[in-house]
């Protein structure tokens, strides 16, 4: 099997505590994989680790031909495995004094370097693609939760990254936003890009997830497609979870 992206043996501390316990994944070429469990459990953690917003003490990290050892690291290593993830944060994390235009042209003006007419341009394709074509101007106060999350989305598309990273992107929206957000992330799964998404919309983990990933303190418990995790999980750990949640 050919991981596009590999994930071995990943271990984070905060001090004393151990929060990733060795994480092993390896995702194909444009696949889908959600990733479900009880809170405090390493989720962010793990998405985190993976484009050195919290860097892993422990691991490799492969992501086509960059492949990056934790404990070793160089700084332009790390720049360049975050040039290959958008990350898409449960708080949109928008800058409040640029436009839904420059939120989305930050990253390609400075992680990427881009002329600024061309980064426009880019944006202004993304603001037509996330349904937000004539509110380039706007700043986020002035938009609601949904489209905040949809400028946050789109700030993370515009990278055309080798792999997406969602981190409950919908769980601070108001329940009147939340379908919109899905309706956006839904589209982004159907073009097959490589994504892992932290969720707790089991429904919609089931619907658009290739694998769905069970974690439980700092390891992964199980996986394996929705219909067997969902149908007929074999842990205990993962079942009395499906349980509370369901
Ligand atoms: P989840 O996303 O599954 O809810 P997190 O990855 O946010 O879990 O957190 C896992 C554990 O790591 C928790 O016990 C949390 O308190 C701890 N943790 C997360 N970030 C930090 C940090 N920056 N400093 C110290 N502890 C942290
Ligand atoms: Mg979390």
């Amino acid at each position: 099997m050919s991981c596009e992206i590999d994930i071995a043996g990943l271990v984070k501390r905060f001090g004393g505590n151990t929060v990733l316990n060795g994480i092993d994944l390896c995702l194909k070429p444009g696949e889908r994989v959600a990733i479900i469990g009880p809170s405090g459990t390493g989720k962010s953690t793990l998405l985190r680790c993976l484009n050195f917003l919290d860097p892993p003490d422990e691991g490799r990290i492969t992501i086509g031909d960059l492949s990056v050892d934790a404990a070793r690291v160089s700084k332009a290593d790390m720049l360049a495995l975050r040039r290959r993830t958008g990350f898409v944060f449960q708080n949109y994390a928008l800058f409040a004094n640029k436009t839904a235009r420059d939120n989305i042209m930050e990253g390609l003006t400075t992680v990427r370097n881009w002329p600024k007419p061309r980064a426009e341009e880019r944006a202004r394709e993304i603001l037509q693609q996330i349904g937000l074509g004539d509110r380039g101007d706007s700043y986020p106060s002035a938009l609601s939760g949904g489209q905040q999350q949809r400028v946050g989305i789109g700030r993370a598309m515009a990278l055309d990254a080798e792999l997406m990273l969602f981190d409950e992107p919908t769980s601070a929206l108001d329940p009147e936003w939340v379908g919109e957000v899905l309706d956006l992330i839904r589209r982004i799964a159907d073009g097959r890009q490589t994504m892992l998404i932290v969720t707790h919309e089991m429904q919609f983990a089931r619907e658009i997830a290739d694998r769905i990933v069970f974690m439980e303190g700092g390891r992964i418990v199980e996986q394996g497609p929705p219909a067997q995790i969902f149908g007929n999980a074999q842990d205990e750990r993962t079942r009395a979870f499906l349980r509370r949640v369901g």
